[in-house]
């Protein structure tokens, strides 16, 4: 229809034409029925002329009325011509107007034929209409001459109908490619914005969508964006493989579909991070949605046979409090969640501003820290790890401090989790076994140390010739160092964590699992692993909780550990009373304020002479 209407002009010009001809010629001639007859097509193409511009001004038609009015309109003027350039042969007129009528009817059928190649039936019934009546009145003329022009008339018809099929068919072609390549075009569009193991939008998808939105979000409308990752995920994957987590990632946008209002939008954003918004009345609303959709994740999935149970953490941002624009908001989301997540695991966090001056304050704690070591503003304390019969000291843990010349002293739990996260923690680990390496030197022979070290400082590539140097080059036999490690280094069962063990443990350097009780506490790293000493977790000895129940845990503990020859520690021992319970409940060794805090070494050197000059530390 589009190749019918398109490119009025020739219509017009073919109509004008055609008219000005026919009127000439009749009104030359001066025969009734010939003047009739091309007023007639004047008329019709006043009527064309007419129909192809109100197109332009009025309301869409349906493609069958234009169709249908095209075809009436074609076909009439058609027989209009043809009946003017018959009535001119049959009726005998001068040659020069006959011929000129003849060329003008032959002309535009051929013509004719050509344009509407898009409708053979429009294309061909108006080629026919036209000539088969012409041909006819040619034929029958008694000129030869006459004659010969009407069989070539008739021999036209066949060799114009092929052309114009041939025009058709190309023009078929054509606009079936143009079909495919748009089709592939919009197919190539929907897969950039989708995620392949979820069907869900990507983060592309998801841009554009939450930008739409909020395009589309009246004043007073409240959108919630939440932001939502899967608890230990990567567990999944490396033990049960990609398959099966990219099953897992497929359920739980299933669920989180069926959870979800049908107008909320809901995306994938790359790993196990999942992006959704909808909009919510009231931030009570909200927070219903946020529970019910963990509790959904929450509730145990079954793939080929495995039970899975898989947790989430989710951060909320709320339009318009928390940012009117996607940027701002998802920044909201983010910042929100990694507060979920340093939460009890399993929850959900609505986006709070003192979590940006939080984010700021990490970010400046990360810039000075690079300075810090550069300024020689931190320095290893050492507090006493003593023998609980003796009361003599074995061990000196080092722990980390900064004094930093505006705040004052920081303590490790503000700025270790930030060398953690910004990778810092590796050259300030190996900073941290040198010193306390050189320290220990120092010390009589039968003081060991014990270094805290991070996952991360595990993991990162020479690792072990980190540790085996800051040996040699303080002189000190690795029997004398100890490292302790928390579970979280246990989480991923990596050959790597196993291999620095086992490699640094051959040439005697001693392993501490450090905080027993307050993660998985599972028996299997303790089996799997050569550790010497397990350190009890100070809250099993100190503050609210303590009472008969973490009693039975410290013996149950302190039991296991004489059975399997390591020594049981007992943290954050305060007070005489705490010092007897943990020794009669069978641990051996203690760490706490009760003996002495983390000193300074020349502090650290005294509390040793002291020790050995008396009968310990404190005599318990
Ligand atoms: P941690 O390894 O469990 O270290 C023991 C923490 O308990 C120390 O806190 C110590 O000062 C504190 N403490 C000792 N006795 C008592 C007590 O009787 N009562 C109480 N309430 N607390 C006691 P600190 O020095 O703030 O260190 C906190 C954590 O930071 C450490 O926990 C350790 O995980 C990490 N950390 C400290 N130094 C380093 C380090 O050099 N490298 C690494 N990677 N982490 C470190
Ligand atoms: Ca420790
Ligand atoms: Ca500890």
């Amino acid at each position: 229809m589009d190749s019918l209407y398109s490119n009025p002009m020739s219509l017009i010009i073919g109509a004008v034409a055609a008219t000005g001809v026919c009127m000439t010629a009749a009104l030359t001639v001066g025969d009734t029925w010939l003047i009739i007859a091309a007023s007639v097509v004047g008329a019709i193409a006043l009527m064309r002329t007419g129909l192809v511009f109100a197109i332009h001004y009025l309301p869409r038609w349906n493609t069958r009325t234009l169709e249908l009015m095209f075809e009436v309109g074609a076909f009439a003027f058609a027989a209009s011509l043809s009946a003017v350039a018959s009535i001119a042969v049959w009726g005998e007129v001068p040659y020069d107007a006959q011929m000129l009528l003849v060329v003008v009817a032959v002309s535009y059928a051929t013509a004719i034929a050509a344009r509407n190649a898009g409708s053979p039936f429009i294309a061909l019934g108006q080629l026919l209409t036209v000539l088969v009546p012409l041909s006819i009145a040619l034929v029958l003329s008694k000129s030869t001459l006459i004659l010969v022009l009407g069989l070539a008339t008739i021999l036209h018809i066949p060799s114009v109908i092929s052309i114009t099929m041939k025009v058709n068919r190309s023009l078929r072609t054509s606009i079936t490619e143009a079909e495919t390549s748009e089709r592939l075009a919009r197919k190539m569009e929907v897969l950039a914005h989708t995620d392949v193991v979820t069907g869900l939008h990507n983060r592309a998808g998801l841009n554009e969508m939450l930008v739409t939105e909020l395009m589309r979000c009246g004043p007073d409308q409240h959108l919630a964006l939440f932001w939502m990752d899967l608890d230990r995920f990567k567990e999944v994957n490396d033990l049960l493989g990609h398959q099966i987590g990219d099953r897992v990632l497929s359920e739980v946008a299933r669920r989180l579909r069926e959870s979800l209002p049908d107008e909320a939008g809901i995306a994938r954003f790359g790993g196990d991070e999942f992006v959704f918004f909808c909009s919510v009345r009231h931030r009570e609303d909200c927070e219903a949605l946020a529970a019910r959709i963990l509790q959904q994740i929450k509730r145990p999935m079954r793939l080929d046979g495995e039970r899975l149970e898989i947790g989430s953490s989710v951060g909320i941002a709320m339009m318009p409090d928390d940012g009117i624009d996607a940027d701002r908001l998802m920044q909201a989301a983010d910042l929100a969640l990694y507060h979920a997540k340093q939460g009890t695991r399993g929850g959900h966090r609505f986006f709070d501003p003192a979590m940006t001056r939080e984010l700021a304050s990490r970010r400046e704690i990360e810039a000075e820290l690079r300075q810090a070591i550069k300024r020689d503003e931190l320095s290893l304390f050492f507090q006493p790890i003593v023998d609980l019969q003796t009361g003599r000291i074995k061990c000196f843990e080092a722990l980390l401090r900064w004094f930093h010349p505006i705040k004052g002293e920081l303590r490790p739990g503000e700025f270790i989790p930030v060398a953690e996260e910004t990778g810092v923690i590796v050259t300030l680990g190996n900073w941290i076994t040198r010193q306390a390496a050189l320290a220990c030197a120092q010390w009589p022979e039968d003081v060991s140390v014990a270094v805290n070290l991070s996952p991360l400082q595990i993991k990162a590539p020479g690792a072990v010739l980190a540790i085996e140097s800051a040996l040699r080059e303080a002189n000190l036999d690795p029997r004398r160092l100890e490292l302790e490690v928390t579970e979280s280094l246990f989480i991923e069962d990596s050959e790597q964590t196993a291999a620095f063990i086992d490699e640094l443990s051959a040439k005697g350097v001693r392993f501490a699992l450090d905080d027993f009780g307050t993660g998985y506490s599972s028996l299997s790293y303790i089996h799997k692993f050569p550790f010497s000493k397990i350190k009890v977790d100070r809250c099993f000895v100190s503050g609210d909780d303590v009472g008969p129940r973490a009693h039975a845990i410290i013996r149950a503990v302190a039991a296991m550990g004489r059975g399997l020859d390591m020594e049981i520690v007992a943290e954050g021992l305060e007070e005489q009373e705490q010092v007897e319970t943990v020794r009669d409940a069978g641990c051996t060794l203690g760490q706490g304020y009760f003996f002495s805090r983390a000193v300074p070494d020349y502090l650290a050197a005294m509390l040793l002479a002291q020790d050995r000059d008396g009968d310990g530390l404190r005599a318990a």
